[in-house]
């Protein structure tokens, strides 16, 4: 299988892809054909442990990878102490929907599935396309990507990892765990401006090819780990297969039943993952997409026309604060009928305008599986407090957005099928906000209200995030994105 771009008919093969990151054309890379996991191959998923779907799904993804290889890699990735033994757990609510909880990794967010896994198939790919350059991973972050990835590539041989967060844009404790991350390959910026300004300077620098071709001559080779990289999408098909065989095992779905995904969105990647799952036969029926009050999407879903032109607005649920979601742009190229010219045209009038609108037929097709809705940040906090006086559940701010667009959509349609909500992070992580969901007054430092957070919910702090109080800032650079390209080659070359 070849993976091709969203924008011109250029085809690599998987390992390529991932190299790359982003085509050249500026297009995003896509597989050319999808397997197909029929019933006989879901059972057969059953049995195994989240280590074995994994390697069952990413295998028939990645082409020109092994088995063996993969099984390697995925066991180092997701092993006991990093992850739990359960992986990614499936809690059943009394009456109500699943949370499939994907915070228990070393960072407390979802993107953990992916980044801890990708320094290996990123490693793997330069070796497999001969590239004898050191990677250098730049990532724009709105809070979670950036710690994942740092804890993903930290001291991994042949490897830089360089973080830019938006300035003020992130929670307290998603800071720290960048400003405080150790390892000899590590850089991190904030950048003036929001989430948007950080990512539109990192795909600058991408698209610059003079910078690129300098930089490789000085033994660099520019890569990427948002969510724009294959190798960050692929791990993540592998968990809502898991929460499907899970949720059969227990007898939760009758055979062939499906199953609605609800998913808290800000750069489509988690929520095309769960689509790309159903079009690989996984039985899902609608995807459930739920934004915060930077509800771009929602108003894209309802009426075919993406407008960034609005304000932005920082919320309780700072990694959902995106008003250009990048992954989209794969959505539109299935949903065109894989037509570059459409997709480009989207992203040229994006780009020029801030603005595009589709057509009828693609529209018709969203509406088939997507539902949406959004929530403000004190409807998200209601939602905390009435969800745990309910049902004894803590969710973060941003699993609580998709919960209660959940609950908008029940309301809506009458659909009561079986939902699996992705839990994207600890309530730690938040400690804050939830605190004062749950109408406590958040007290002392970061490190108190952490406790705070236990005692009020009964629930250990998890460990990566109570340790950070022992751990030294390193980082405290504030950049203007026009300097985002220098920083990067001073410090490459310092
Ligand atoms: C990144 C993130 C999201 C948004 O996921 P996308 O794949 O960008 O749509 C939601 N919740 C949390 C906690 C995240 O870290």
């Amino acid at each position: 299988m070849e993976y091709i771009s969203t924008r011109s008919d250029r085809r690599v093969s998987a390992a390529q892809a991932i190299a790359e990151g982003l085509s050249p054309d500026g297009g995003l890379y896509f597989p050319e054909t999808l397997p197909v996991f029929d019933g006989e191959a879901l059972s057969a998923l059953e049995g195994m442990d989240y280590a074995g779907r994994a390697v069952e799904v990413l295998s028939r993804f990645l082409d020109g990878f092994s088995r063996e290889e993969l099984s390697d890699y995925v066991g180092r990735a997701y092993a006991v102490p990093k992850f739990p033994k359960e992986t990614a757990p499936v809690v059943s609510l009394a009456g109500g929907p699943h949370i499939l909880e994907l915070f228990r990794g070393p960072t407390c967010a979802f993107k953990d599935f992916a980044l801890q896994l990708l320094p290996f198939l990123l490693t793997a790919s330069l070796r497999k396309t001969g590239a004898q350059e050191t990677a250098v991973i730049l990532v724009a972050t709105s809070g979670d990507t950036g710690k994942a990835a740092l804890d993903g590539f930290a001291n991994v041989d042949g490897t830089k990892i360089c973080v830019f967060y938006p300035d003020g844009g992130t929670s307290d404790i998603q800071r720290l765990q960048m400003v405080t991350q150790t390892g000899e390959n590590v850089m991190v910026f904030a950048a003036a401006g929001n989430f948007d300004d950080a990512q539109n300077g990192v795909k600058a620098i991408f698209t610059d090819r003079a910078f690129g071709a300098a930089m490789k001559e000085k033994g660099f080779l520019l890569s990427s780990a948002n969510s724009i990289n294959w190798g960050r999408l692929a791990p993540q098909i592998a968990y809502y297969v898991s929460a499907y065989c899970d949720l059969r095992a227990r007898g939760a779905l009758a055979e062939g039943q499906k199953m609605n995904v609800a998913v808290p969105t800000g750069n489509f990647g988690n929520i095309l993952a769960a689509y790309l799952a159903k079009l690989c036969g996984l039985p899902v029926g609608k995807l459930i997409c739920a934004s915060n009050r930077n509800n771009v999407l929602t108003d894209f879903l309802t009426t075919g026309v993406y407008d960034r032109n609005r304000p932005f607005y920082q919320t309780a649920s700072p990694s959902m604060d995106i008003l250009i979601s990048s992954n989209l742009e794969r959505l539109l190229y299935l949903l065109t009928g894989r037509n570059h010219a459409r997709v480009k045209g989207y992203m040229d009038a994006l780009a020029r305008d801030g603005v595009y609108t589709v057509e009828e037929d693609v529209r018709g097709k969203l509406r088939a599986e997507f539902a949406c809705g959004c929530a403000d940040d004190s409807q998200t906090a209601e939602e905390i407090k009435s969800v745990y006086k309910r049902t004894g559940y803590l969710c973060d701010p941003h699993t609580a957005v998709a919960y209660r667009v959940y609950e908008q959509y029940i309301a809506a349609t009458g659909d009561m099928a079986p939902t699996v909500i992705a839990a994207t992070a600890s309530p730690f992580k938040f400690a804050d906000s939830v605190l004062a969901a749950l109408g406590k007054t958040p007290e002392g430092d970061h490190f108190q209200r952490l406790k705070q957070l236990s005692a009020a919910a009964g629930q250990p702090v998890p460990e990566a995030l109570a340790s950070l109080a022992n751990r030294p800032i390193r980082f405290s650079r504030v950049l203007v994105p026009g300097d985002m390209k220098n920083a990067v080659a001073a410090w490459l070359t310092e």
